[in-house]
């Protein structure tokens, strides 16, 4: 699989490789500019901190070759730090707190509004961040007029007949999803003998408070013994190689749908709301 600064997506399609003349003069009505939003944060003892850094530049970097050359479509840097203060207790974390990133998000929105662009795609691959993002993509587009998209990785469906039942419903953190896809890309960055299950047999036996529904606050300490929270055991390379195949497809198809997207304006009579 190919990393971070190889293929289309670096060589051909990565914003920052080009001169700021170049940025000047690039069409910029239907520019889509892609800014990935990772993790440091613990991911148990078989999983580097960068996890979710990773997996968005590669996923990226994946999804580039399946995008038509023509598409004016920019990556930007990912930006490593992120909201994990659920992590926070467990060595390598780096949290940013909320207020910090929200700033962060915004300042960088501005400034791709103010270098001409009008597309913004959030990419975010940390859970941790959904709700915070969810809640900037409103705010930038109210404070710069900007198209606002986001695409949440963990979102995506993924084939539920390559993992284990425990997996599908419970692995939200280093379980087998998340390390076969390291596995795929960077084999030689996974523990595979620190490879372990660890799930809240609390969370199991609950009827309502599910992790899917969001209505209880947690942190790794509460949910997990080891820092993960998910069945490790099922994971293989191989399945990463299909997740990303599955996965970078998929998000290929919903770039291609954000770049054409306008609103429908529906006051343009001028007809207050
Ligand atoms: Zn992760």
């Amino acid at each position: 699989m190919l990393n971070r600064y190889e293929g289309y997506a670096w060589n051909d399609r990565f914003l920052p490789r080009l001169t700021t003349n170049q940025i000047k003069e690039l069409p910029k009505e239907d520019a889509l500019v892609i800014l990935p939003i990772g993790a440091v944060e613990q991911h148990g003892t078989h999983l580097p901190v960068y996890t979710d850094t990773l997996l968005a530049e590669t996923v990226l970097t994946e999804t580039f070759q399946y995008l038509p050359e023509h598409l004016n479509i920019w990556l930007l840097p990912a930006l490593p730090y992120s909201k994990s203060n659920e992590h926070a207790m467990w060595s390598g974390t780096i949290s940013l707190s909320f207020t910090t990133l929200q700033g962060i998000i915004m300042d960088i929105a501005k400034s791709i509004k103010q270098s001409g662009f009008k597309r913004l795609i959030i990419f975010n691959t940390h859970g941790g961040n959904n709700d915070l993002l969810k809640m900037m993509m409103r705010e930038i587009r109210l404070e710069t007029g900007m198209s606002v998209f986001y695409i949440f990785i963990g979102a995506l469906p993924i084939d539920t007949a390559l993992f284990n039942d425990v997996e599908i419903k419970y692995g939200i953190h280093g379980g087998a999803l998340e390390t076969s896809m390291v596995m795929a890309s960077r084999p030689d960055w996974v523990r595979t003998e620190y490879v372990s299950k660890d799930i809240s047999e609390q969370i199991v036996h609950s009827k309502y408070l599910k992790y899917q529904q969001g209505n209880f606050a947690w942190t790794i300490d509460d949910i997990s013994t080891n820092g993960i929270c998910g069945d490790a055991r099922d994971a293989s390379a191989e399945k990463g190689r299909i997740i990303y195949q599955q996965h970078s497809k998929l998000i290929a198809e919903i770039l291609l749908e954000m770049a054409e997207f306008e609103f429908y304006h529906i006051n343009k009579e001028g007809v207050q709301p």
